[in-house]
């Protein structure tokens, strides 16, 4: 018998045996708990009309060929898969075989991530209808209710680096190259001897590359379209990965990257989102109608009121909110800020600035710190605005002890004044931004607005799209929040029922 040193026998241990071959009963419906999440899921999606999506499937009874995986298992895998921060087909059907959720959705069955994947992107009908069948079915459980949308919009990082970008010279150098590839293939002289599967997944990158590359030249040309400087249209560059993206300034201090502007409405009442869209645009100002517009195509009706931060306030997305009966609350950022810094860019000083020119109504006249007037010269009108300008006699300033402090870039003009006047549509919102009441309603957008963003970056994961592509992005962002909503029904209706 072996002893240890103090003369006691040594520790009989379990030998742990890695060589050996087993078989295990799984009763499947016992791999999760009853009051597992995967549970819900399947309820929830099981209640859905997804008959878009059985609408597309070419396997059918009585005819040959392989049966199709169901659509309500297919929605479930991704939804589960999302809401635990997983957004990877290869990811999820690795866990198809080693997860017990996962296996209890599946009965076991291995699931290929060519159909993950083709299913998340293959029926962008199908999915848009789904978002609007779930909302649907949380309306009628009484999770919504439109009196108050928060919109807001974040910012969601491209699949794709900022080195990647490059300007026209470049990428129709790279399109050349990559047209030639393409017409080489298949080509004996040139095409090295591999299998055929090899063959046909390099021919499949050659045209996604070419492709990529046409539509960052049709993208380049979008971009050249919008800006007005000829030196800007020489600079306007793209990305050779994904192209569709832009250069955007991330929140909380993010720096500049590949982005995409997601855009997502929230209902007050239980933080249910009832709208999501992604755009291209790096400012918020031309979102709002939009969002408006998809709250109605999926709610069937307008919100009675919505509720945003300053970048979507305009003059002009006043006007056009209260010509759809929408209510507004937010701050019209005036351009105080602005004007405060082209002021000093022209060399003002703070002494000259617009605020010390008195103006007589009467007369319609400015007076200027040296006492000279400044008469109306003209006006421009704006959208929710008009703009009078006024102007000093040339010779007045030209004169005056003052000019390089007053208005030193004019050489052969006065200094003018621009007096604004707002439309009364302007002047009511104005003044309804500055009563208690919206005050208190405006506090309350941060806490609702910003929920949603952070759920679906901290726990849904989408700090970053994994698809590349205006329209593939919009389909992974709908994902996001179909999966954020059916965890919100969760929360709310299935765990109290179980309780
Ligand atoms: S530069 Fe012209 S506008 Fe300015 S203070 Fe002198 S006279 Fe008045």
């Amino acid at each position: 018998m072996e002893t240890t040193g103090d003369g006691r026998s040594k520790p009989r241990l379990r030998p742990i045996n890695r060589h050996q071959m087993m078989l295990r009963p799984v009763e499947v419906e016992r791999l999760v708990a009853e009051d597992h999440e995967v549970r819900a899921i399947w309820e929830f999606v099981g209640r859905l009309d997804l008959g878009s999506y059985y609408e597309e499937i070419e396997a059918l009874e009585g005819e040959a060929g392989r049966a199709a995986w169901d659509p309500k298992l297919m929605v479930s895998l991704w939804v589960y898969a999302y809401s635990k921060g997983v957004s990877s087909g290869r990811e999820i059907s690795r866990l198809c075989e080693t997860d017990p959720a996962y296996q209890w959705l599946t009965g076991m069955e291995a699931v290929n991530y060519h159909t993950l994947c083709d299913f998340r992107v293959a029926h962008q009908r199908a999915l848009e209808e789904l978002f609007t069948e779930i909302l649907g079915l949380l309306s009628v459980e009484g999770l919504i209710t439109l009196e108050r949308v928060m919109q807001d919009g974040t910012k969601v990082k491209a699949c794709a680096s900022g080195d990647t970008f490059r300007r026209e010279e470049r990428i129709r150098a790279h399109l050349e190259k990559a047209r030639e590839q393409v017409k080489q293939m298949g080509d004996p002289r040139v095409s090295e001897e591999v299998s055929p599967r090899v063959a046909k997944a390099r021919e499949r990158a050659s045209r996604e590359k070419r492709e990529r590359l046409e539509k960052a030249v049709e993208e380049l040309e979008k971009i050249r379209g919008a800006k007005t400087g000829e030196e800007d249209k020489e600079q306007a560059w793209v990305s050779m990965t994904d192209p569709e993206a832009r250069i955007m300034k991330q929140g909380g201090g993010g720096g500049y990257g590949p982005s995409y502007n997601m855009q997502v409405s929230t209902d007050e009442a239980n933080k249910v989102i009832v709208g999501v869209g992604v755009t291209q645009s790096g400012t918020d100002y031309g979102e709002l109608e939009e969002a408006e517009e998809r709250i109605e195509k999926n709610m069937g009706r307008s919100p009675l009121e919505m509720v945003v931060d300053g970048g979507f306030v305009s003059r002009g997305n006043i006007l056009a909110m209260e010509k759809r009966k929408v209510g507004l609350i937010g701050p019209l950022e005036d351009g105080v800020a602005q004007s405060a810094g082209q002021m000093k860019r022209r060399g003002v000083e703070e002494a000259f600035r617009p605020d010390q020119f008195g103006y007589d109504a009467e007369q319609d006249t400015y007076w200027c710190p040296a006492g000279k007037p400044l008469r109306l010269e003209g006006k421009e009108k704006r959208m929710g605005k008009v703009n009078y300008q006024y102007r000093a006699r040339v010779e007045d300033c030209q004169k005056c002890c003052h000019k390089m402090r007053c208005c030193p870039q004019n050489g052969s003009k006065g200094r003018a004044i621009v007096r604004g006047v707002d439309a009364p549509e302007v002047i009511a919102y104005l003044a309804k931004m500055k009563t208690e009441e919206a005050k208190a309603i405006y506090k309350l957008r941060g806490e609702v607005a910003e929920f949603p963003n952070a759920w679906l970056k901290e726990k849904i994961g989408l700090r970053q799209f994994r698809l590349r592509g205006l329209l593939k992005v919009g389909m992974e962002a709908l994902w996001a929040c179909l999966t954020y909503n059916i965890q919100q029904w969760v929360r709310l209706r299935w765990r109290p029922r179980l309780a």
